[in-house]
This record gives structure tokens, sequence and C-alpha cells, in this order.
């Protein structure tokens, strides 16, 4: 392959559609789908490394390549996909070696050479880029390689500030809506039987077979007293402590927004009720024993709901969520209760316009 064949023209037309995306998974995917057709590869993939260290987000592009001639080109046949899974030998290898040598890791086998670049987000490796290609890297195709990883490098950076709170560096809430929005069409699909698609184009696989979601909002108990007895500073530090806590219970896929003030909210992938009950409750017992330095203890109140199917509304599905919230604070707080399980035992009857939530 020559430089002529990744030309700059369609590298800069593919980099102005690249970051009009707002969207960071999708950002992510399209640059997997800009890269295979630039290099010409039918594979690519992009595992993303859990803070666990054990485990990774894989994401993969794949497009059939028709040989004809000296011709290299990509058929319209594509598949995009994302899964969990344990980070590959391979990768790991890889990632010792770029940690090391600052370099790509390029190796010849079975008659291809398999090549894997560090994708990088403050200075440590997030990501790993992997793709097979029959003859060595050129020149042309290394600086495709660099230059596009570093304008995603910083169209990430600035994707990444508009979306979070500075403070905690969760979510912040005028991401809300869209991201609740994903989900709800999510589990619509899913209903729809659209992952049965048979055409293959633009298919995921979701990690199980059905598509099940949990939204909790979570309230600090008394914390008005909190910064009237110890100052706002440290009311500050709670809730950087607070949401500390959150990114380590909940995981890396889940979505943890802070709300405003001592709200927060998160959204996780459930199997069932039980399951997400225990996740919350989990999560309500290791706030009450964590020790905050000079303020020692905290409680947190936790509304909780199913996302389904049949209630797509964010403004219906948070009004849930924080009908039990209010009761849970209306009843002792420290205490995490389910809408559903509230309504089936006759403790609140359905309203979607209680709470003190504002919405929008
Ligand atoms: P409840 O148990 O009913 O939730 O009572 P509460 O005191 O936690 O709730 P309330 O809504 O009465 O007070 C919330 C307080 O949170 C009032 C506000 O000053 C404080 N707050 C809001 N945002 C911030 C912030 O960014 N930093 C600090 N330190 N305090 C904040
Ligand atoms: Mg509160
Ligand atoms: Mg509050």
């Amino acid at each position: 392959m020559t430089n002529k064949d990744v030309g700059t023209p369609s590298l800069l037309n593919r980099l102005v559609s690249l970051t009009t995306i707002r969207d960071i998974e999708l950002f992510e995917l399209s640059l997997l789908k800009t890269l295979a057709e630039l290099l010409k590869v039918n594979q690519i993939s992009m595992y993303k490394l859990n803070p666990d260290n054990k485990t990774c987000w894989l994401s993969a592009y794949s497009a059939k390549l028709i040989e004809d001639g000296n011709k290299r080109q990509l058929s319209e046949s594509q598949e995009i996909y994302t899964s969990e899974i344990i980070i590959p030998d391979e990768i790991r290898s890889a990632q010792l070696w770029v940690e090391t040598t600052k370099k790509p890791y390029i190796h010849l086998q079975s008659e291809k050479f398999l090549v894997i670049y560090p994708v990088l987000a403050a200075s440590k490796i997030e990501s790993m880029l992997t793709f097979e290609l029959p003859h060595m890297l050129t020149e042309g195709e290394m600086l495709i390689i660099t230059s596009l990883l570093s304008i995603t490098h910083n169209f990430r950076s600035l994707l990444d500030e508009s979306q979070k709170d500075k403070l905690t560096g969760l979510l912040n809430r005028q991401t809300f809506e869209a991201n609740i929005n994903k989900i709800s069409s999510l589990i619509l699909n899913a209903e729809l039987g659209r992952y049965q698609d048979t055409s293959n184009r633009n298919r995921r696989r979701p990690k199980t077979g059905t598509e099940k979601f949990c939204l909790a909002i979570i309230d600090i108990d008394n914390f008005k007293s909190i910064n009237d007895k110890f100052g706002h500073v440290m009311g500050d530090e709670v809730l950087l402590l607070l949401s500390y806590v959150m990114k380590q219970n909940f995981r890396s896929k889940d979505l943890l927004f802070r709300f405003g003030g001592e709200e927060f909210v998160v959204i996780f992938h459930a199997p069932d009720q039980a399951d997400a009950y225990q996740i919350l409750e989990r999560f309500r017992t290791k706030i009450e024993t964590y020790r905050f330095p000079q303020i020692n203890t905290i409680t947190v109140s936790i509304g909780a709901t199913l996302i389904s199917g049949m209630c797509h509304l964010a403004s219906e599905i948070l009004g849930r969520a924080d009908q039990a919230l209010y009761y849970a604070k209306h009843n002792g707080k420290n205490q995490l209760h389910f809408h559903e399980i509230l309504l089936e035992s006759g403790c609140i009857e359905d309203n979607k316009e209680s709470g003190s939530i504002d919405f929008f």
C-alpha cells in the first residue's frame, strides 16, 4: 500500500464526520470503522482495559475484504459489536512491550503482521487497538494511525470535559437524558427482536440475552448539617469520597451521574430485581461503614426502579425512583427502596408527580 491509497482529502473528510459525533461509544466505533477503511484491513479491534486490570471491553469492527488483482477493497458487509472479556495474553504482552519501549507492538505470525497500538488517556494506556496486515506497516500508514489516535485523544478529552461534573468526575446531569434515551431504545430494540436481524448490519451482541437495567437515586442523609458542622470544604470532600466509593462499587460500563448538590444517579445492568437490590444494598452498607476523615460516618437513602420496555420517558423513570427515595426519607433514612416493591405491597400509590427532583 502506498501513501496515495490513504490520501489526505479522504482522511480529512473522515475526521470532519468523526468529530461531529458527541457520544463517546459511537465515536470509538466510528474510529474503528474509519481506521479499517483507511488501512484496508478486514478486522480491527479495541480492547478497553478495566481498572481491575483483569477484564476489558472488546469493541470490534469487521468487513469482508475483496482482493481484486492488486486492489484491496472493503465490501459493504460489516459487523460492530462490544462485549466484556478477560484480557487476552497477547494484549497483556503488548501492553508490557508498549510500556517499556514506548513503541507499538508489531509481531509476525503465520505470514501476517499483528499490529497493536496503545490508545492513551491522561498518559495511561486506556485501550489497545489491534489489527493484522499482510505487510509491514508503511510510514504513511503509521502516520495515519498516530495522527488519528492523537486527534482521538484530544477530542475525547474535550468530550469528557463537557460531559463530566467538575468536582467528582462523574457524568453531569446534562448528559442524563441522552444516556437514558439510549438505554430505553436498547431495551425497546431487544424487545422488538432486532438482535435477531439476519442481515448482520451494525449488529451488536449484548452480553446476555436480555437487556435489563436499574436506575437508582442516591441522596446523602442530613448533608446540610454536615456542611453546617464541618464547613463547605469538608462537605465537598464527602461528595468526592462518596463518588470514589461509587466508582469502586459499580462497574466501568455503569453510568454514574452527579445530579446536583448531594444527589447522585446510577444506571446499571442487572439481570433481575434481586440482583439490583443486592448491588445497591452492598453500596448502602459500604457507605454506612466507610470512615470519612473528621466527619466519621454518613448514610445515604436510595430510591430505585427497574427500567423496562413499558416505561420509556426519562421523567417517568426518574419519577418512580424519586417516589421510592421520598419513601425512604420519610421512613427513617439510611435505607433502600424499590418503587415496584413499594407499589406491590401497597406502601405507595403510583404517583408520577411526587418527589423533589425537578424534571426537564
Ligand atoms: P435529607 O436527609 O432530607 O436529604 O437532608 P439534606 O440536608 O441532605 O438535604 P437538603 O436538600 O436539605 O440540603 C442539601 C444541602 O447540600 C444544601 C446545600 O447547601 C448542600 N450542597 C449542595 N451542593 C453542594 C456542594 O457542591 N458542596 C457542598 N459542600 N454542599 C452542597
Ligand atoms: Mg440529602
Ligand atoms: Mg437532596
